[in-house]
C-alpha cells in the first residue's frame, strides 16, 4: 500500500502536528498482522486543545452563508470521489475489507457530503400564529456548537462523512476521534476537506487509544454541546453516562441484531441474493448485517442451501487481491469473538452447513458459516455476530416470525421477503427497529433517515433529520 499523502499526525487548528507527550500506536493490516505505520497518538491535552481550536472557529463558521458551506462540502465530494481509488485501497489496508466493499463505501461516503452540500441551504424554520391568536411562534433552528464525533472502524469513511457532512451544512465545528484501528482513513478525509476550503480549527481529528480519558474529559468541557457516536450498545451507554453531566446532547448508533425473514410466498432468488447483501456486505461486519434468519418451514431448507451455497462460492483472501470478496476479520479479538459465537452455538444443538473454523495462518479469516436448526435463546441469535455466519432459524406464521423478531433489546434495522405487499407491510409496522427492508437487502441511502430504536440508539443520521440533529430549535414569540 502506497502511503504517500497520507497524514499520520493529529489535525487540530488546521496545522497537522505530534501529541503533545509524542507518543504514537501502530496501524495493521489485518491480512497479515503486520504494522502499516503509526500515528500520532492523542492525549487528554491534545483534546483540550481541539475543543478550544472548534470553540474558537464556530462563531466565524455558524455565520458563513450556508451556500458557502455546502459549497464546501460539495468540493469535498467532487475529492472524494477523484481520489476515490486512493481511500479504498487505504481502507482496505487497514479494515481489512475486500476493495469492491472499499469501493462500495467510498461511494456511499462521498454521497453523504453531496447530500449534506444541498441540505445545508434547506435548514427551514417555520412561522405559525398561536392558537390564541396573541402573538406569532416564529421558530429557527441554529447550529448546535462544537461537536464531537466518534466513529468505530466498520466503516472508516462513511462513518466520518455521515456526521461531519451535517455538522459543517448545520454550522457547527467539529472533533473526530476515529477508532484506533482505521485512523489513517479519517485523517485523509480531513486533509480533504481542507483542502475543498473548511477552515482552520472546523474540522479537527485526534486519534487516540486512549479513548475513553480523551473523550471522556471534551464532554466534561462545557464548551462541548454535542455527542454523536456510533459504536458498541456498551460504550455507548458509559458515553451517555459521561454526556449527562453537561447534559451534552447526544445521537448514538448503536449495536444491531437484525433480523431477515422470509415468507414462503417471496421470490427465493431474489431473497438469496438480498440475503448476500443483508449478511456479506462487509464481510457482516455492519450493524445492520443480517444476524438471524427466519424462513417459514416449506422453503428454510431450501433457502439454508442456496444460502450456504452462495457463501460459500466467494473467494476469501487479502482484500487487495484482484478476485477477493471476503477479507479477514478486523482485529484478532473479533475473529475470536465470532469463533466463540460459533462454537457455542453448535454446543447448543445446531448443525454447520459450511464452515466454523477460523483459517489458519496469518491474517484475522473467517470463512463463510451457515447454521441450521439454530435453538431459541442460542448465542448466536442472541448476540451481534459481526462476522461471515448466518443462522437459520424455521417459522410457522406470520405471528410467530414477529414474535422472534422483536424477541432481542436491539432494534436497528430488519429485512422482510414476501411476495404479498399487504404482509410486508403489516409485519413492517410490528416489527421493533427504526428501519425495514421490505424485499431489499441493503436499506443504507444518505438521503433516508437511518437509525434504531431500543438498545440500537438515538436519533437519526443521514435524511433532513440528519441535520436537525445538529441544530437546536429556537422559538421566537413576537408581536407586530
Ligand atoms: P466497535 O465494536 O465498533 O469497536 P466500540 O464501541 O468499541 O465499537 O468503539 C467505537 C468507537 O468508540 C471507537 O472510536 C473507539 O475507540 C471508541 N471508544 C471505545 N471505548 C470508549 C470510551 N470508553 N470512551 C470513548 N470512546 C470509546
Amino acid at each position: 500500500m502506497e502511503l504517500e499523502g497520507v497524514p499520520t499526525e493529529l489535525f487540530v487548528g488546521g496545522a497537522w502536528r505530534g501529541s503533545e507527550d509524542g507518543s504514537r500506536f501502530d496501524v495493521t493490516d489485518p491480512a497479515t498482522g503486520d504494522v502499516i505505520t503509526s500515528v500520532a497518538n492523542g492525549t487528554v491535552a491534545d483534546g483540550m486543545a481541539a475543543v478550544e481550536a472548534a470553540h474558537a472557529a464556530a462563531p466565524a463558521w455558524a455565520a458563513t452563508p450556508p451556500r458557502v458551506r455546502g459549497e464546501i462540502l460539495r468540493k469535498a465530494f467532487g475529492l472524494m470521489i477523484e481520489r476515490s481509488d486512493q481511500i479504498a485501497r487505504l481502507m482496505t489496508a487497514e479494515n481489512g475489507k475486500a476493495l469492491p466493499d472499499a469501493r462500495g463505501e467510498v461511494a456511499y461516503a462521498a454521497e453523504f457530503f453531496r447530500w449534506f452540500s444541498e441540505e445545508a441551504v434547506r435548514l427551514a424554520g417555520s412561522i405559525s400564529t398561536a392558537p390564541s391568536g396573541a402573538n406569532r411562534i416564529l421558530v429557527v433552528h441554529q447550529p448546535v456548537g462544537v461537536s464531537v464525533l466518534v466513529t468505530p472502524w466498520n466503516f472508516p469513511a462513511a462513518m466520518a462523512t455521515r456526521k461531519i457532512g451535517p455538522a459543517l451544512a448545520a454550522g457547527c465545528p467539529v472533533i473526530l476521534k476515529p477508532a484506533s484501528e482505521t485512523p489513517l482513513t479519517a485523517l485523509l478525509m480531513a486533509k480533504l476537506l481542507a483542502e475543498a476550503g473548511v477552515p482552520d480549527g472546523v474540522v479537527n481529528v485526534v486519534p487516540s487509544t486512549r479513548s475513553g480519558k480523551v473523550v471522556g474529559a471534551m464532554l466534561a468541557d462545557a464548551r462541548v454541546r454535542k455527542l454523536s457516536f456510533t459504536g458498541s450498545t456498551e460504550v455507548g451507554r458509559i458515553l451517555l453516562q459521561q454526556a449527562a453531566e453537561n447534559i451534552v446532547k447526544c445521537s448514538m448508533e448503536l449495536g444491531g441484531n437484525a433480523p431477515f425473514v422470509v415468507f414462503a410466498d417471496a421470490d427465493l432468488d431474489a431473497a438469496v441474493a438480498g440475503a448476500m447483501l443483508a449478511k456479506m456486505r462487509n464481510g457482516g461486519e455492519a450493524c445492520t448485517a443480517a444476524n438471524r434468519f427466519y424462513v417459514q418451514a416449506p422453503v428454510a431448507d431450501e433457502f439454508a442451501r442456496r444460502l450456504a451455497e452462495k457463501m460459500g462460492a466467494l473467494r476469501m483472501g487479502a482484500g487487495a487481491e484482484d478476485g477477493v470478496e471476503l477479507g479477514p476479520l478486523v482485529n484478532a479479538s473479533t475473529r475470536d469473538k465470532v469463533d466463540a459465537l460459533v462454537k457455542g452455538t453448535v454446543a447448543a444443538g445446531a448443525t454447520l452447513v459450511i464452515g466454523g473454523e477460523p483459517a489458519s495462518g496469518p491474517g484475522y479469516f473467517y470463512p463463510p458459516t451457515v447454521l441450521t436448526g439454530v435453538p431459541v435463546g442460542a448465542p448466536v441469535l442472541v448476540e451481534e455476530i459481526f462476522g461471515p455466519v448466518a443462522p437459520v432459524v424455521s417459522f410457522d406464521t406470520e405471528e410467530e416470525a414477529v414474535r422472534l423478531a422483536n424477541q432481542t433489546e436491539f432494534g436497528l434495522v430488519s429485512y422482510v421477503y414476501t411476495g404479498d405487499l399487504a404482509r410486508g407491510l403489516r409485519v413492517a409496522e410490528a416489527i421493533e427497529s427504526g428501519m425495514v427492508g421490505i424485499n431489499r437487502g441493503l436499506v443504507s441511502d444518505p438521503a433516508a433517515p437511518f437509525g434504531g430504536v431500543k438498545q440500537s440508539g438515538i436519533g437519526r443520521e443521514g435524511g433532513h433529520d440528519g441535520l436537525l440533529e445538529f441544530t437546536e430549535s429556537k422559538y421566537i414569540a413576537a408581536n407586530w
